[in-house]
């Protein structure tokens, strides 16, 4: 007998202070946003502001939750987070969804009949679940494609409901307008809608109803804090991902605790301790393109300099939202297979262990911070953490002018941007450049770091959320 309601994961992310910023900010920026977080907890007094998404970890959606919600708690607001559940079936529908948004139709077809009616039944015991928790008052959050089939059930018992896509493209064509039109139908009845960049606004809503926030990312999470050169070390050869002597690998949890790396990547091989390295961080997908970093990297970067590729991302068997990774993967370990024993040593696939969260991030963090420099040459972006956690480690990147990308990096200033990141010659030559000049990478970087703090740190996020919380409240 089909299940009749889904009872959604809640995800525990505690609570910080929003103090931490007080310094970094300085007495012109800490002023306006304590007063802004101490308003947002007097109109929220008494409701609870809900985030539903469809995976806890993995991905730039849980991370930009888990660094969020843990300040809005701390000023005071009742703010939570579900996950909702769907069936294997249900996340391969999903997908397709997010990759016709992307103008891509992964098997050549759209939604079908049959798919609209599986998403809809999962939505439909998903909201079941959700009514049981959410009192008339409550204003909810709902996050991507995955979710769209909520907002009706839920605005239509009188909750507030704000739709956001973290996803979008510069340029729609025909699938993307398609998928919109899929979605469109759902959502009429959401309060507002959040999209990433102005570019990326469908047709469909109505023009009082749009935000534009840009995501952001936290300084003090496991993922971004400092690492000395020594912690660094130690973290990689530790969690498998550099060679070297073993050390004391620790580093610092979320809640000041000491944790310690305990399981290791999953790789080809590890890099040299002195090696210089080009370091690409993203899930198994075919948007960010690791065939093609890995194609760059044996063609253009390999033959004329003595640098190592890492390409990292969660192990696979840890993925439950996204039914393409492994294969992604497993092409890409194919394409590394057929390189010549010279290159091929050289490029390190490596599956970060996902068993604590916590851990990973930290090696992910080493990562970023042993990189000499970090690529990201997607295709397509919604946004794009990866890039602001590099520039805010200082680090020098090389990235496609895709999506969000565009409007982190500013070209030959704080990164380098490649106009057609299908080409990869220019993609090679950027990133031999900046190997051979380390004069002009640690400017980009240091450039980089300057536009995080001015541009994409919490507090700017914060206040923009507390403020279109607050109007449809
Ligand atoms: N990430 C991670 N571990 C991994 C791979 C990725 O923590 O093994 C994180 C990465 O550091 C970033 C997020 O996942 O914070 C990816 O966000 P981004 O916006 O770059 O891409 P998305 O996955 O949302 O398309």
């Amino acid at each position: 007998m089909a299940l009749t309601k889904a009872s959604l994961e809640s995800v525990d992310v505690g609570s910080a202070p929003i103090d931490r910023y007080r310094e970094l900010m300085g007495p012109e920026g800490w002023g306006p946003f304590e007063l802004s977080m101490r308003e947002f907890a007097d109109q929220m007094r008494g409701r609870t502001l809900w985030n539903v998404n469809s995976t806890s970890r993995g991905g730039g959606v849980a991370e930009l939750l888990a660094a969020l919600i843990p300040y809005d708690r701390g000023a005071g607001i009742d703010e939570r987070w579900l996950v909702i559940q769907g069936s294997p079936e249900f996340f391969a529908i999903t997908k397709k969804i997010h990759m016709l948004l992307h103008g891509v139709a992964p098997d050549g077809s759209e939604i079908t009949a049959a798919e609209l009616r599986q998403y809809e039944q999962v939505m439909a015991r998903n909201a079941t679940g959700l009514l049981e928790q959410i009192k008339p008052d409550d204003v909810v959050l709902l996050h991507d494609p995955q979710t769209a089939g909520l907002v009706a059930p839920l605005s239509s018992r009188g909750v507030a409901v704000i739709w956001r896509s973290h996803v979008g493209v510069d340029q729609p064509n025909e699938m993307v307008r398609n998928a919109w039109k899929f979605l469109t139908p759902y959502m009429n009845g959401a309060s507002a809608f959040v999209f990433s960049r102005r570019a990326y606004v469908w047709d469909g809503p109505d023009g009082s109803r749009i935000h534009i926030i840009a995501p952001c990312i936290d300084p003090f999470t496991t993922k971004n804090r400092d690492l000395a050169p020594d912690e660094v070390a130690r973290i990689l050869v530790a969690g498998g991902a550099l060679r070297g002597t073993d050390g004391e690998p620790t580093f610092l949890r979320q809640d000041g605790s000491k944790g310690r790396v305990m399981h290791r990547a999953t790789t080809s091989g590890a890099p040299p301790a002195d090696a210089r390295l080009v370091v690409q961080v993203s899930r198994w997908d075919r948007l960010k393109d690791p065939i093609g970093v890995a194609e760059a990297f044996a063609r253009h970067i390999a033959p004329k300099t003595d640098a190592w590729l890492v390409l990292a991302g969660p192990a696979v068997d840890s993925v439950d939202d996204d039914p393409e990774q492994p294969q992604v993967l497993s092409d890409l370990q194919a394409m590394r297979d057929r390189l010549r024993p010279e290159v091929r040593d050289r490029l390190v696939v490596a599956q970060l262990p996902m068993h604590d969260i916590e851990e990973n991030a930290a090696i992910v963090n080493a990562l970023q911070r042993r990189a000499d420099v970090v690529v990201q040459k997607s295709l397509a972006e919604g946004f794009g953490l990866t890039v602001a956690e590099a520039m805010w480690k200082a680090r020098p990147v090389v990235a496609g002018r895709v999506g969000g990308i565009e409007d982190q990096v500013e070209d030959q200033k704080s990164g380098i941007l490649i106009d057609d990141p299908k080409d990869l010659e220019a993609f090679g030559s950027a990133v031999v450049g900046l190997l051979q000049d380390r004069e002009k990478a640690g400017a980009l970087g240091r450039e980089a770091r300057l536009r995080v703090i001015r541009e994409f740190l919490a507090p700017r996020h914060l206040m923009q959320q507390a403020r279109l919380v607050t109007s449809v409240t």
